[in-house]
């Protein structure tokens, strides 16, 4: 992002200098205060009887009544972690992270000691954890190594109201779990009211309530529909700015992209007034390097207001005191699967009724505040869902089937789900994972392995400059691979990442993954074999791992989706946009939508490896052709085998229906 950082480095160092003047005393002692202050503080004890008494409890309280932070502390201090940790799950890595320095913090220990965290290629715990946050995928996979989770003497599932799809399918384990083990708690907290629906789920169990602690808002409404939420994001946010009252300002936006353009947008504008008062525009989501993220939660300086710009992360998960004004898009990010191309897209949804409620609550935590809503009245009561549909009955659950088949749930359609998903999107499923030869087998191919590697270059680089020096013209994946490479060959050297306005912190992250899936090769007693310069083989591996996303072009620069037809575009960051290179086949990582169906990552290859590779999906007419015409023709004649597929499929169907 291009976002102007001086207002916000003139806060880091004030910031700086402040703690470096406090005593660790004095930090201490207000640490304390502020956990006091907490509304679960009242209940701490009552808490502690039920959590007791009971195996499992259901938690309600409003966001910041210190769900999150503080019901580890009050198991750990009622000394629960003597007999096993106490883990604690949140849907998203950002919260992990963040909420488990705030409690090392609170604790007054090393982050990574008493207090760690656990996300995917991230341990941040030792041996002398005692509480742990992690992602609730980390907790699945744990529970695949050991399926009672012996080394947790408590369990609180946190943000249950999420529904994440893997919350979802840790209810049904969870429940298990504690039916076979009684000395486990486990606590599902949740900031919403559907806790009566978890309370059946485990058996009809009790419900805490949290006092609440809030001030009223003011909701506004916009008159009339928004062409442009960005644009009256900032407009808004400005407004409530030069208008002379006091607060900081929280506006939620679907993504990153947007965010980054809100900030611009505000510190720009900002910056073309004469004496306008400083303003820290502070922007949050998942992708955002963990010190930049951390500058949310810091005070700003007297006179320097804070104007928070977030995803629906600053909704429940994380809790910013101070927030007075809430600017609220009503729209979101959610990963849905369309069954128009058969796979998962994250796509700009409109937020549901519940959200809404959620993100204008956050301007009524520290005194009366104000939430001025970018839609319509009649769009919240006639256009908005009540709640969002839970992801489970919303994406692809190619995942979740090899995880549940992995620990050796036998039918996948009697597993308890708390809301199954349709059947359909099950069995679609499995299906895909027959063809990928992944469903009879557990283990991950080497294949696979190295797609994730190269591709997570992908997403944290995307300077110009690098894109044109480094940029292999068949393969964005190839041209990841080309930086890691020369990274590598310039002794990973940082000075070289800012030579080449590469994130050293970024490509650290690629050598670490790096490493870790050759541990998992080696583990798994696979060869190692390098490719040497044989760059082909690794397109063919690439080939082999996504020939189920795979386009061919039509028309000057134009492709559609091989399956189904669809049109679909190249990204504009792709190493084959605009080059004039265009292959005719192509395969990608991921289908974004915003405006048209974009495909990122993409890597050309050729039209026999589809059928080579893809047998189910595509087939090549050689018959009777010289060798040459067939060369012509095969790239003619990869067609998708939309029929077979739907037999193959029905046949699946038939098969576990006897
Ligand atoms: P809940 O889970 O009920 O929403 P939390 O335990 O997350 O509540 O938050 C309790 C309090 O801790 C809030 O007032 C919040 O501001 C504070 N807090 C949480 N995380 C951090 C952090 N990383 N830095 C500073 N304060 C934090
Ligand atoms: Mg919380």
């Amino acid at each position: 992002g291009k976002v102007d950082y001086k207002a916000d480095q003139k806060f880091a160092d004030h910031m700086k200098e402040k703690s470096e003047a406090s005593s660790d005393f004095a930090k201490k002692k207000s640490l304390l205060e502020q956990r006091q202050y907490l509304p679960i503080f009242a209940v701490r004890q009552q808490l502690l009887n039920i959590i007791r008494d009971n195996s499992i409890v259901i938690v309600v309280g409003e966001t910041g009544s210190g769900k999150t932070t503080q019901l580890t502390q009050y198991l750990h201090e009622d000394g629960y972690t003597r007999y096993g940790m106490v883990g604690c799950t949140q849907p998203r890595r950002v919260a992990a992270m963040s909420v488990a320095k705030r409690v090392s913090e609170e604790i007054g220990s090393n982050l990574g000691e008493e207090v760690g965290y656990a996300i995917r290629f991230e341990d941040c715990t030792s041996e002398s954890t005692m509480i742990k946050y992690m992602t609730d995928g980390i907790l699945l996979r744990e529970s695949l190594r050991e399926s009672d989770l012996d080394h947790y003497s408590a369990v609180i599932m946190d943000e249950a109201h999420e529904r994440s799809l893997n919350t979802d399918v840790l209810f049904g384990l969870l429940r298990e779990v504690v039916s076979r083990r009684n000395d486990l708690k486990l606590i599902v907290t949740s900031a919403t009211m559907d806790s009566d629906k978890f309370a059946a789920f485990f058996g009809n169990v009790p419900i805490f309530h949290i006092p609440g602690r809030t001030f009223p808002v003011d909701i506004l409404f916009s008159k009339t529909p928004q062409e442009d939420y960005v644009e009256a994001a900032v407009k808004q946010a400005l407004q409530i700015h030069l208008s002379g009252m006091v607060g900081d300002i929280l506006i939620f936006m679907p993504g990153q992209e947007d965010i980054e353009v809100t900030s611009d947008q505000i510190v720009e504008r900002l910056g073309e007034l004469d004496n306008a008062p400083p303003l820290a525009v502070l922007p949050i989501y998942s992708q955002l390097p963990s010190d930049l993220q951390a500058k949310i939660f810091q005070k700003a300086p007297d006179g320097v207001r804070k104007c928070i710009v977030a995803t629906n992360i600053a909704e429940t998960s994380l809790t910013v005191d101070g927030i007075m004004f809430v600017v609220d898009s009503g729209y979101c990010k959610l990963k849905v699967f369309n069954p128009r191309i058969g796979m998962d897209a994250l796509q700009v949804y409109p937020i549901s009724q519940a959200n809404a409620n959620q993100r204008s609550g956050r301007a009524g935590r520290t005194g009366p505040g104000q939430c001025y809503r970018l839609y319509t009245q009649s769009a919240y009561k006639n256009e908005m869902l009540t709640t969002t549909i839970p992801e489970i009955q919303r994406t692809n659950l190619a995942n979740v089937v090899l995880l549940l088949k992995s620990l050796g749930v036998q039918d996948l359609l009697l597993f308890h789900f708390m809301d199954p998903p349709p059947e359909d999107n099950m069995l679609n499923s499995m299906y895909q994972l027959w063809i990928l030869g992944a469903l009879d087998n557990t283990g991950e191919s080497v294949n696979l392995n190295n797609g994730s590697t190269i591709s997570l270059t992908g997403r944290e680089e995307e300077s110009d400059q690098v894109r044109e020096k480094f940029s292999v013209p068949e393969s964005d994946h190839l041209t990841y691979l080309n930086v890691y490479n020369q990274w590598k060959n310039n002794n990973y050297s940082s000075i070289w990442c800012n030579d080449h306005f590469i994130h050293t912190k970024a490509m650290r992250k690629v050598r670490e993954v790096r490493s870790q899936l050759k541990d998992i090769m080696v583990q798994q007693k696979m060869n190692l074999v390098s490719c040497g310069s044989d760059w082909d083989v690794i397109r063919k591996c690439i080939c082999a791992a996504y020939f189920h996303q795979a386009a061919k072009l039509k028309g000057i620069g134009e492709y559609v989706n091989v399956r189904t037809g669809m049109p679909c575009h190249l990204h504009p960051t792709s190493s084959l946009f605009g080059m004039g290179y265009t292959p005719d086949y192509i395969i990608y990582h991921e289908l974004v939508m915003t405006t048209k169906e974009y495909m990122q990552c993409v890597t050309a290859v050729d039209g026999e490896w589809l059928a080579e590779l893809g047998p189910m999906f595509y087939s090549v007419k050689q018959a009777g052709r010289s060798r040459q015409e067939n060369r012509r023709r095969a790239k003619d004649e990869i067609t998708n085998m939309e029929e077979e597929m739907a037999m193959a499929q029905e046949q699946l169907r038939t098969r576990r229906e006897e």
